[in-house]
C-alpha cells in the first residue's frame, strides 16, 4: 500500500499528540479524513452515547482516513462505566438548600416526587456519603438508605434536569465498576479493530487487573488506559499507573470528585509517574472549551495546552469541542499550532522527568545507553525496530526530545505509538536490517536528509519481542 503519501520533514512532527472525540458534529468521512490531516493521531469513541451501528461507521471512517494519509491512527473506545446519571422526568426540577430529595432506580418523578436514576443506587451508597449531582452544582449529603431509596439532604440551592450526571466521591464500588452495558461494549470493541479501552471512574488498580482479564479472554490486543477521575484512584494513584498501560488526567469529573484546584497538581503527578512507568498521559476535557461555540480559543486554553506539553504530557484530548462543537477542524489546527510552537521553543521541562523504574533491566540499560548517545550526538532522529513497541515506549518516556521513528510488523503497536511522545510510527514487515533498510527510504521521502545522523535500533532476530541489542549511529549520506 505504498501508494504516494505526503511525509513531513523530522523537525515537523508534533512531539505532543492529539486526540478528538468524534461526535454528531464530526459523523463524517470527510470530517474525519480532515481532522486527521489538521494533526489528529487518535480518536476517541465515546460509548456513553451513540450506537453500534454509528461506531462501526466511525471505525471505518478512521481506518480509511489512516490509509488515505499513511498515518496510524489510535481508536479509542471509551467505556461509560459507572457513569451514574439521573432518568427522564420533564421539565426543571427546583432545590433548596436543607431539602430532602428521594432518589430510587427507576423511579416515576410525576407520580411519586421521587427522582429517578438509571442505576441501583441503593447498593452502593451510604448514609454520610456525599451525592453530587449535575456535575457538583446540586451537592447532597445521604441520609439513610431504607430499602431501594436513596434519602439525601441538599447543601445548597440549584436546579436539576432529567439525565444529567451523578457522583458520588465517598462511594468504594468495591470492585464492581464495569456494568453490564461496558462488559457488551468491550465485546464490540474486541470485535471491531479498537486500539485502546479506556476505563471510567477506575478506583482501583485491582480494576484495571479484572478488565485485563475480560480482554484477554477475548483474545483482544487492545491496551488499558485508566481514566483517572475519583478521589479514591487518587489515593493509589502509583499503583494505577504501573498496572495500566496509559492514563487519563480526566479533569471534568476528576474536579467534581476532589476539589478543582487538585487538577492541576495531580495532572502533574500523573505525567510524571507515567515517565517513570513507561506509561502514556493523556490531559483530557476543557483543554478549548471556549471553542465549542466560538471561533477562537482563550489565552488561558492557549496556556493550558503549551503547560501540557513543557510538563511533558503524551498526549491531549478534545471533547465536546471535536464531538459537538461549531468549529471541530480549527479547533484541532489550532492545538496543532500551540504543540509545536511550545515544542520549538525548547522549554520543555526534563526536571520533572524521573528516572526509569527498571534503568537496571536489559532494555531498560539499552534505553539509556540510546538516550546518552543521541543527546550527546545530537541525532535527527532515533529510528527502532518494535514488535511489541515496548523498545519505542521505553525510549520515549525519557523525554529526550529526539523525534522516534518505530517500525513495527504490527498495525496494532503502530496505531497504539500513535499516541506516545515524540514517536511517529510505521507498519513495515520484520526484516532483517530493517531499521538500516528504513532510514534509507526515509532518505528518498525527504524526511532525513544528507548530513542528518541518526541512531538505528534493531535486533538480531527481526519479529522477536525483546531481542533489541544492537544500536548504530550513522550518518546520512
Ligand atoms: P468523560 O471523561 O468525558 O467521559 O466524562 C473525561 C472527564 O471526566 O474529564
Ligand atoms: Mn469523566
Amino acid at each position: 500500500m505504498e501508494h504516494q503519501i505526503h511525509l513531513e520533514p523530522i523537525k515537523k512532527y508534533h512531539y505532543t499528540k492529539i486526540i478528538a472525540t468524534i461526535g454528531p458534529a464530526t459523523h463524517s468521512y470527510e470530517v474525519v479524513l480532515h481532522m486527521v490531516q489538521a494533526g489528529v493521531d487518535g480518536i476517541r469513541i465515546n460509548f456513553s452515547h451513540g450506537n453500534d451501528e454509528e461506531r462501526k461507521e466511525q471505525i471505518g471512517w478512521v481506518r480509511k482516513a489512516s490509509k488515505e494519509t499513511g498515518k496510524p491512527i489510535a481508536i479509542i473506545q471509551d467505556l461509560q462505566g459507572p457513569k451514574i446519571r439521573l432518568g427522564d422526568f420533564d421539565g426543571v426540577v427546583t432545590v433548596q438548600a436543607g431539602q430532602s430529595l428521594r432518589f430510587r432506580y427507576g423511579a416515576d418523578y410525576e407520580r411519586e416526587g421521587t427522582l429517578p436514576v438509571q442505576y441501583d443506587l441503593s447498593k452502593k451508597v451510604k448514609r454520610g456519603e456525599r451525592l453530587y449531582l449535575y456535575d457538583g452544582k446540586v451537592r447532597t449529603v445521604v441520609s439513610s438508605v431504607k430499602d431501594d431509596v436513596v434519602h439525601a439532604r441538599a447543601e445548597n440551592d440549584g436546579i436539576l434536569i432529567s439525565r444529567k450526571g451523578i457522583n458520588l466521591p465517598d462511594t468504594d464500588f468495591e470492585g464492581d465498576i464495569l456494568t453490564k452495558k461496558d462488559k457488551q461494549d468491550i465485546v464490540f470493541g474486541s470485535e471491531n479493530d479498537v486500539d485502546y479501552v479506556a476505563l471510567s471512574f477506575v478506583q482501583t488498580a485491582d480494576d484495571i487487573e479484572q478488565l485485563r482479564v475480560l480482554l484477554d479472554n477475548l483474545g483482544s490486543t487492545a491496551k488499558i488506559i485508566a481514566k483517572i477521575e475519583t478521589k479514591a484512584a487518587t489515593e493509589q494513584l502509583e499503583a494505577i499507573v504501573a498496572v495500566a498501560d496509559a492514563t487519563m488526567v480526566a479533569r471534568g469529573d476528576l474536579a467534581v470528585e476532589t476539589e478543582a484546584e487538585f487538577v492541576p497538581v495531580f495532572q502533574r503527578k500523573i505525567v510524571t509517574l507515567g515517565m517513570k512507568y513507561d506509561k502514556p498521559t493523556i490531559i483530557a476535557t476543557q483543554m478549548m472549551a471556549s471553542m465549542t461555540e466560538s471561533p477562537e480559543p482563550t489565552r488561558a486554553e492557549v496556556n493550558d495546552i503549551a503547560t501540557a506539553v513543557f510538563i511533558g504530557a503524551d498526549a491531549v484530548m478534545l471533547s465536546d469541542e471535536t464531538a459537538a462543537g461549531k468549529h471541530p477542524i480549527k479547533a484541532v489546527q489550532i492545538m496543532e499550532r500551540v504543540i509545536k510552537h511550545a515544542q520549538e521553543s525548547g522549554l520543555l521541562n526534563s526536571s520533572y522527568v524521573t528516572e526509569s523504574i527498571d534503568s537496571h533491566t536489559k532494555q531498560g540499560a539499552i534505553s539509556s545507553a540510546i538516550i546518552t548517545l543521541a543527546d550527546s550526538l545530537g541525532v535527527s532522529a532515533i529510528v527502532a525496530e518494535t514488535k511489541s513497541g515496548a523498545t519505542a515506549f521505553k525510549i520515549s518516556s525519557r523525554r529526550s526530545h529526539h523525534p522516534i521513528i518505530a517500525v513495527t510488523s504490527v498495525a496494532r503497536v503502530a496505531q497504539q505509538l500513535a499516541l506516545v511522545y515524540s514517536v511517529k510510527s510505521f507498519i513495515r514487515k520484520d526484516e532483517h536490517l530493517q531499521a538500516q533498510k528504513f532510514t534509507d527510504w526515509l532518505k528518498t521521502q525527504n524526511v532525513l536528509k544528507k548530513g542528518d545522523v541518526v541512531i538505528t535500533v534493531s535486533g538480531q532476530h527481526p519479529g522477536v519481542v525483546g531481542t533489541t541489542d544492537t544500536i548504530k549511529v550513522r550518518a546520512i549520506e
